[in-house]
Formats: C-alpha cells, sequence, structure tokens
C-alpha cells in the first residue's frame, strides 16, 4: 500500500497535493481518503471504475462521474475537482465525450487535465529524471503522479530533494482547467471520442 508512504512524505515536507480518486476504491480505502483530506490534500473525482478512457462509449460516462461524486461525499471539495481517466496518460482523443462535456459542464465540476505525465506507473526509477526534465520545460507544471504500488512511492523523496528550489503549489495552472464555472474555458476539441 503506497497512499500512507506517500502521505507521510508528503506530511513531513508541508506539501499539499490533490489525490484524484476511483469511486470503486473509495469503498475499501475511505479512511485513507478521509486522512488525505484530513493532511489538507484535495480530493477529487477520477471515475467510478476507470474506464480506459473514460470516453470511450457515450452511456455511461454520466454515471462514472456522478456516482463517484455521490460516494466521494463530503470528501469532495467544493468545487467538485474531476479528472476524466485516460487509455495510457496522454491528453488524446477518447479521453472525453459529449455526454462527459455535458455532464461536467451541468454539474458544476472543474475538469483538471494535465500537462506533465513522467510515467511513475511503468518506470518506477526512471520517471524521477523524466519528471525534472518535465518540470524545466514550461514555468508551471501539473505533474501526474500515482500512489499505487511500483509507482512514485519509493522514489518520491528523492524526486523532492533533486526538484531543489521548486516551489510547489496546490492550485492549477489554468490552461489544464478547460471546464469550471459550468462553463467550458479552453480547447477540449481533441480530447473528444
Ligand atoms: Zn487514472
Amino acid at each position: 500500500m503506497a497512499t500512507p508512504r506517500v502521505l507521510d512524505v508528503l506530511a513531513e515536507r508541508g506539501l499539499k497535493a490533490t489525490f484524484f480518486v476511483v469511486g470503486r476504491q473509495l469503498e475499501h480505502y475511505r479512511t485513507l481518503a478521509a486522512r488525505a483530506a484530513q493532511d489538507g490534500h484535495w480530493i477529487g473525482n477520477h471515475t467510478m471504475t476507470h474506464p480506459r478512457p473514460l470516453g470511450l462509449r457515450e452511456a455511461g460516462a454520466a454515471d462514472e462521474i456522478e456516482d463517484a461524486q455521490a460516494l466521494l461525499g463530503e470528501l469532495s471539495r467544493p468545487e467538485k475537482l474531476f479528472r476524466p481517466s485516460g487509455a495510457g496518460g496522454d491528453l488524446e482523443p477518447g479521453l472525453l465525450n459529449h455526454t462527459a462535456v455535458g455532464t461536467l459542464i451541468g454539474g458544476g465540476y472543474t475538469c483538471v487535465l494535465w500537462n506533465a505525465v513522467p510515467r511513475d506507473w511503468e518506470d518506477q526509477d526512471g520517471w524521477v529524471d523524466r519528471a525534472l526534465e518535465q518540470i524545466e520545460e514550461r514555468d508551471w507544471t501539473l505533474l501526474v503522479l500515482h500512489d499505487v504500488q511500483d509507482a512514485s512511492a519509493a522514489r518520491l523523496e528523492e524526486f523532492l530533494d533533486r526538484a531543489g528550489d521548486v516551489t510547489f503549489r496546490q492550485d492549477f495552472p489554468p490552461d489544464c482547467v478547460p471546464i469550471r464555472d459550468r462553463k467550458l474555458v479552453g480547447p477540449i476539441r481533441g480530447l473528444l471520442a
């Protein structure tokens, strides 16, 4: 179980992150999600069953979003942070579909994408170098790491040490947030199925 270790490392350094949680996992790990929220992390919705990708089928997309949100309950941020489930880390067609977009806009969700995926789940050593390179590439990086087995946990402290004087912040670069306040505020055409 990687999450307690990740939470310990973040707490030791006073860092706050957002955990996008798969609803199905909440059934088993609600206490852990509650601890994350209590530690000051934001808890977001990452679909009910993590379809790969979410937008693959129109039918079911609304339930994937709303069932997970119902399970999150008071763990959720008021702005209802939501991240679509992908097929392999890329921002690509199929991540969203019209039903999902309608549900997000109509339901007042905040859709949070990303701009850096160092692929910790594929390479639990090499992701550190990649993440450091990706942080260098832009002014404001939204870095996706995974608190699952054999992903970021083992080298998280090394990464934070080597990141040096990088400033970590909890909010999101605006160009990673295409839907908020019941409006489409960024381009999503390339993400539709
Ligand atoms: Zn995911």
